[in-house]
């Protein structure tokens, strides 16, 4: 009921705001250029919350499929957190990406990755623009390659981060009631990632907030 509520919700507001437009009587320019952004927005929002679900209902049935290929992550990476930087000032988080520019090719699914990215950039915006900042940071470690994604929200509480993976799982407090979602979408990017070969863990960030870390699979790529 809840996933219904979710799709629901900015179906409502698309349809209101393009009820607006079409009536004619919006005469300001500037409105009607946010109103537009709002459509747009909610349409971004939509199509990320269905791919979630299409992707969870695949998984669950064991018919998700992997179109696997080299992938250059950084750049894709990039590319990706683009798309989502309008959001990013909106919510008033500086982003910045570091990290050296080669030996980040992995193999992978484009899609499914871009999705495992997308909602960890979604979680950030949404659970932790009080402070302001996501640092992703490209890096090669004892445990292979990682992208970590570092905020300064408020972390996740200790009794909730055995079970932040777990389907429909989201932490009960104000900030999260506040916020859409519905507790699918770090669940499926664990999964999609383990399913290539990689991982996606949470470590709480030291001085406060979330580090949550991508691993990329370490494969022979070809
Ligand atoms: P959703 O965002 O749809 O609720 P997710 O599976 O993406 O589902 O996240 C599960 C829960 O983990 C969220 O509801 C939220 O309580 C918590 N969470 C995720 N990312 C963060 C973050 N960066 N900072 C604080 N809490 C987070």
């Amino acid at each position: 009921s809840n996933v219904s509520h979710e799709l629901k919700t900015p179906l409502t507001t698309i349809r209101m705001y393009a009820e607006l437009l079409a009536d004619g009587r919006v005469r300001e320019e500037e409105k009607r250029s946010d109103y537009l952004r709002v459509i747009i927005e909610q349409a971004q929002r939509l199509a990320r919350l269905v791919n979630n679900v299409l992707d969870f209902s695949r998984i669950e049935q064991n018919r998700k499929k992997y179109d696997i290929e080299p992938l250059d992550a950084r750049e894709a990476l990039v590319r990706i957190l683009e798309t989502q930087q309008p959001r990013f000032d909106e919510a008033g988080i500086r982003l910045s990406v570091t990290g050296p520019a080669e030996g980040f090719s992995a193999a992978l699914d484009r899609d499914a990755f871009e999705q495992a990215v997308l909602n960890l950039a979604d979680n950030a915006i949404k659970y932790a623009a009080e402070g302001k900042e996501l640092q992703v940071e490209l890096a090669s470690g004892a445990q292979g390659r990682e992208i970590r994604f570092l905020d300064r929200g408020p972390g996740v509480p200790a009794s909730h981060r055995g079970r932040l993976f777990q389907n429909f799982h989201r932490v009960d407090d104000s900030l999260t009631s506040r916020q859409p979602g519905t507790g699918l979408g770090l669940s499926i990017a664990r999964r999609m990632m383990r399913d290539m070969g990689g991982d996606i863990a949470f470590e709480p960030r030291p001085g406060g907030g979330s580090c949550f870390v991508l691993r990329l699979p370490e494969g022979r790529m070809s």
